[in-house]
Parts: structure tokens; C-alpha cells; sequence
């Protein structure tokens, strides 16, 4: 966390110098010691601090300066930072326009010049001033933070993909810049520029994103994006349950191993908002926490996490070579592909321009705080959108389900059809398809069909999360593994016809159980063909695999 900053100011430099060293050997080791020459100068530090968010707890200041006097400056400073304690150094001629100083500029202290010693005449007044500057202000969030609108798709990523891999940041929502003073504040300082091309990301350190590309966010935000290494015994694309447990089984038996993940480690799992049929958690857990300790249990096995999509592959010998978003490769002897499934689209006019202006693929949960006392609308009928409406159930006002079909038993389980009896706040509606959505830059209605009286009726909507069913995305992987028709990776028994072996296929034993078509590339979970779409299946394969990976390496090592 940046230390609370003590700005002094003097146009002599031997003054100066001689304030800022009496300054840091008393507070250097809780507070972050500033000088500027000029009143001008220091309103530059100020203001950037502000952008930074970072807070300054003490103005020291000469009242006699060329330029921007003392007084002419604190007026300005404090409109950014009210809540800084404010002493003005003065020559004892001077005395008088100190006092006057008091109520123009709020000062709390004048000091005189010499302040020798300053255990006696700096040390105690600014002591004392401290300690009531920290006991008056509360602690400042010191992250990242993110300004942008709501119905921005580019500020709705952004958001989706920090919260997803659990890097905190702050939310700044501009259109609520004439209530909040923070919104406000910060749009004052920024460029023209900055605000007319939001999203805005503002790191700590004081560096400003605009528009980032998630490629460019990760790689600022402290996320690894380029492998370490040039060649790992086992590199497993997708980090979802099958993926994290592949990964915390390979690198906890010895294996180098390195874990692509485009989005966020977790996967679907991750968007979940309660799995509550996961063994050992008996009161659920959501999967923003199993993704989050599955990452820290990989990370203590030395697995390495980049953040990066994988685009192709190509064969060399017993080597496979993995190509990234960045055009880099890195190789392997081993290569399992955990890409899982995509939310299936749904095809109605304006849902594509509108999606991430109020129309969400998932459960979108980093929306929920903004669809608070609005009605939400759900569409589908399975387990993921059961969850989905329970989830917003504690936000919004009422949370509408759009069900295509005219029951859910067959779809969902039946706890969660029951939760979804027992809630109020839940509505659903059977035999309902939406077949347009409205609206100039974000959501503003819906057009639903109902098959039972063959109605359309428009109406008002600001938030629409689409679970629909989902679809592998294995065309990077066309030309190399076996896929059937709907795009889903062929794996050991399944790729045999009539007895014989798939064709290419040179070894004088059957593929494995989760081998692919190619020797040394492995398929687990939602993306395998005839695979259990489940958590604990997707970490059940994820963990066998290991073992078939290692009888693979015992014979190519
Ligand atoms: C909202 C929701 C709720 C659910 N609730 C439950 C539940 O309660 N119980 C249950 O058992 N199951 C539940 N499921 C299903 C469960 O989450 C999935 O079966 C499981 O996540 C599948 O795991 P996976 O690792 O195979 O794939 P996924 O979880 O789909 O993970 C695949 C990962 O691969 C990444 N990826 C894809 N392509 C690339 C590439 N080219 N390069 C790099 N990375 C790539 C993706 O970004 C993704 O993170 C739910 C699913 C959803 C969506």
C-alpha cells in the first residue's frame, strides 16, 4: 500500500532541502516524503497524486513565494484533498499574513522560520497534527480502479476479467459523476482524451490504460503472460476444473508444467455462483473459491499460469509446439487439451450489437450490483441459469426466467427448482423465447414469443443473462485431433472404427483412454466427446490423465 504523502514547498532550495530531510528522519518510515520548488510544481504533484488515488496527510508550505504564494496554493490543494492537514512556513516578518492565512486557506499551524531544533518547534505540532489527520481518515482503497459505463461491452470485459482472476478493483461508473464526488473529482483531473475514449484503468503506480486489450491488461496487472521456459514436459490449454486438476497432479508428481488460460483460471466452474453438488462442500461453495484455491494449490506445486490463448499446434517429432495469442511458441512432450465448452449465441435480432450492453452471456456476476432493484431477465432452462436467478434473486427487484420449453424437470435438478419455488422475488415463464431485443447504445427491451397463445409482447428490460447450452471451440485444433461432428475432441475407445486404429495412428498399442488421435495429446472434461458435463468429472479426468501421461512419457523420455 503507497504511504500517505508529506508535500513540503519553498521556492530556496537550502530551506528546502533542510525541511524535506527533518521531514524523512522522523516520518520516512510511515509516510512518503514530497518537495517542489513552486507552488505551480506542486500543484502538478498533487494532482497527479489524486489520479493515483493516493492520499497526502500534511501540506508544509512557504508563505512567500514567487508565483503561487503559500495561502494561493492551499486554497487550490484542499479542494482535492479537504482532509489534508495544512502548516505554512513563515519568516517572522510575515507573522501577520500567517494569521489572516488561518481562516482564508483553513491553515491548522503556522511554523517559524528557523525550526531548529525540531524535536522542540516541527517534531510535536506536526506529531500531533498526524495523529488526528489518521485518526480522521478512513483507509483508502489503494488498487486498481476502472472508469467506464455501465453499458460499455469494452468496460464490462475489463471488469469480467479482473473479478475473474480475482485481481480487486474499484468500479467508477461515469454517469454517476454528478452524485459522486470521487467520479466527479477524478474526471476533473484526467485528460479530455482519457474521458472521450473510456474505459479508463488506472493502476497504482500511476499508469493510465485506455481501452486496454485483455492481453495488455494482464500483462500490467501482474498476470504472466510469456512462459518461462522454452520446453515443459506437460502444457495444458485451459484452466477450468479438468485443467487446474491436471495441472495440480502433473506438476505435485514431478512433472514441468506450464497451464494456458485465455480468461481466467476456472472456467465455467468459475462463473458459477453456487455448486452445491461438489463432494466435501456439503453447504456448496461458489466457483470464484474453487477456482481461486485450485490456482493457489497449483502455484505451490510450481506450476506455471499464463495468462494466454493458445491459437495452433503443430507436430515435431515427439514434440508438440503450442502457438499463443502473441505468435510465441513454446514445446512440450506432453499436450492436454481442457479448452471446455462456449455459451452457445442466441440468434434474435440486436442481441450481438447489444451483448455487453446489457446482454450478458453467463451469469455476468460483476453486473449484479448494478441490476439492484431492477428486474432481470434469465433465458434458459438447465442448471446454469437456475444458479443464475438465484444469484440475482439478492440483487434485483424481481428476476424473470424465460424457459423455451414447458417444464424444467428434465433440465434442471430438482433442488434447484425448488429454490427457485421458494423464492419470491423469481418468476417463471414457460414457453417463452425472446425474439428481439431493443435499444440505441444499451438494452432497453425485449420482445418475448409465447408459443402457448403465439403472442409477442415487448417489454421494458435492462439486463439480460443468456444460458442457453454451450459448444467446444476446437477449430484452432481442426487439422490435428480428431473431432465429431459438433466440434468435440475423439479420445481412445471412440476413435476406433470396426476394431481398427485411427488413421496415422503408428504405435503398436490402442490410443489410451483419454489419448487423442495423436500420441501424447490428451482431451479432458467438457470438451471430450461423450464427456460428463460436471465439476467433479472435469477433476476426475483432469487427475486420471496424469497417469496416462506419465506411461506416455516412460516410453518417448
Ligand atoms: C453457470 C454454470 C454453473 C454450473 N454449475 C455446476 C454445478 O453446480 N455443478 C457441476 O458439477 N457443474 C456445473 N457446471 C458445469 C461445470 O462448470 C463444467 O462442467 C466444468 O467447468 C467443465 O470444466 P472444464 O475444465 O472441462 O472446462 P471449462 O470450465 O469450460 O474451462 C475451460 C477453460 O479453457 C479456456 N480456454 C478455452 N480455449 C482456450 C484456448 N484456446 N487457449 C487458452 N485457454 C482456453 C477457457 O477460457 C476456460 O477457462 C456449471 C456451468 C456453468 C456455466
Amino acid at each position: 500500500m503507497a504511504k500517505p504523502v508529506l508535500l513540503t514547498v519553498d521556492d530556496d532550495w537550502e530551506v528546502l532541502r533542510a525541511i524535506e530531510r527533518d521531514l524523512r528522519r522522523k516520518y520516512a518510515s510511515d509516510y512518503r516524503v514530497l518537495r517542489a520548488e513552486s507552488g505551480e510544481a506542486a500543484m502538478e504533484i498533487v494532482r497527479d497524486l489524486k489520479v493515483r488515488d493516493n492520499a497526502i496527510a500534511l501540506f508544509l508550505i512557504d508563505q512567500r513565494m514567487p508565483g503561487l504564494s503559500g495561502v494561493e496554493f492551499l486554497q487550490q490543494a484542499i479542494s482535492l484533498y479537504p482532509d489534508a492537514k495544512r502548516v505554512l512556513l513563515t519568516a517572522y516578518a510575515d507573522t501577520d499574513a500567517a494569521i489572516a492565512a488561518i481562516n482564508e486557506a483553513g491553515i491548522n499551524y503556522y511554523l517559524l522560520k528557523p525550526w531548529d531544533p525540531p524535536e522542540e518547534n516541527l517534531y510535536p505540532v506536526l506529531d500531533e497534527l498526524l495523529e488526528d489527520w489518521q485518526a480522521a481518515v478512513p483507509p483508502q482503497f489503494e488498487g486498481i480502479r476502472v472508469l467506464g459505463n455501465r453499458w460499455s461491452p469494452v468496460s464490462h470485459n475489463i471488469k469480467d476479467f479482473l473479478a475473474r482472476n480475482h485481481v480487486p478493483y474499484k468500479w467508477l461508473d461515469i454517469e454517476t459523476a454528478a452524485a459522486d464526488s470521487e467520479v466527479r473529482g477524478l474526471v476533473e483531473l484526467l485528460e479530455k482524451e482519457e474521458t472521450e475514449s473510456l474505459p479508463l484503468v488506472i493502476l497504482p503506480n500511476g499508469l493510465r490504460l485506455r481501452q486496454p486489450t485483455l492481453a495488455q491488461l494482464a500483462e500490467n496487472v501482474g498476470l504472466k503472460t510469456r512462459a518461462a521456459e522454452a520446453f515443459y514436459d506437460l502444457a495444458i490449454v485451459g484452466g477450468g476444473p479438468a485443467g487446474l486438476a491436471a495441472a495440480v497432479y502433473g506438476a505435485s508428481e514431478g512433472l514441468r508444467t506450464v497451464m494456458i488460460e485465455r480468461e481466467a483460471p476456472g472456467g465455467q466452474a468459475g462463473m458459477s455462483s453456487r455448486i452445491e453438488n461438489y463432494l466435501g462442500f456439503p453447504s456448496g461453495l461458489s466457483g470464484g473459491d474453487l477456482a481461486r484455491r485450485a490456482v493457489v494449490q497449483a502455484r505451490r506445486f510450481g506450476v506455471e499460469i499464463l495468462s494466454a490463448e493458445a491459437t495452433a499446434v503443430r507436430l515435431d517429432g515427439p514434440y508438440r509446439f503450442l502457438t499463443l495469442g502473441d505468435g510465441a511458441e513454446l514445446s512440450c512432450h506432453a499436450l492436454l487439451v481442457a479448452t471446455g465448452v462456449q455459451w452457445r449465441k442466441l440468434e434474435a435480432p440486436g442481441v450481438e450489437r447489444l451483448t455487453g450492453a446489457g446482454i450478458y452471456y453467463g451469469a455476468a456476476m460483476t453486473e449484479a450490483i448494478s441490476t439492484r432493484d431492477e428486474v432481470v431477465f434469465v433465458v434458459g432452462g438447465a442448471n446454469s441459469a437456475g444458479q443464475a436467478a438465484m444469484y440475482f434473486s439478492k440483487y434485483a427487484q424481481r428476476v424473470v426466467v424465460l424457459v423455451r420449453g414447458s417444464s424444467l424437470a428434465l433440465s434442471m435438478s430438482q433442488y434447484l427448482i425448488n429454490q427457485l419455488k421458494e423464492t419470491p422475488n423469481v418468476q417463471i415463464e414457460f414457453n417463452s423465447s425472446v425474439v428481439e431485443a431493443h435499444g440505441e447504445d444499451h438494452l432497453e427491451a425485449i420482445s418475448v414469443h409465447c408459443t402457448t397463445s403465439n403472442e409477442v409482447n415487448k417489454v421494458p428490460a435492462n439486463s439480460l443473462f443468456i444460458l442457453i447450452g454451450a459448444a467446444p471451440n476446437t477449430k484452432w485444433l481442426a487439422d490435428i485431433v480428431d473431432r465429431d461432428e459438433r466440434g468435440f475432441i475423439l479420445s481412445g475407445p471412440d476413435l476406433m472404427r470396426d476394431g481398427k486404429r485411427p488413421k496415422g495412428w503408428q504405435l503398436d498399442r490402442d490410443p489410451g483412454l483419454l489419448e487423442t488421435n495423436v500420441p501424447g495429446i490428451f482431451v479432458v472434461g467438457d470438451v471430450r466427446h461423450g464427456s460428463v458435463k460436471r465439476v467433479a468429472s472435469g477433476v476426475g479426468e483432469g487427475s486420471v490423465a496424469i497417469s496416462f501421461v506419465h506411461q506416455y512419457l516412460s516410453k518417448v523420455v
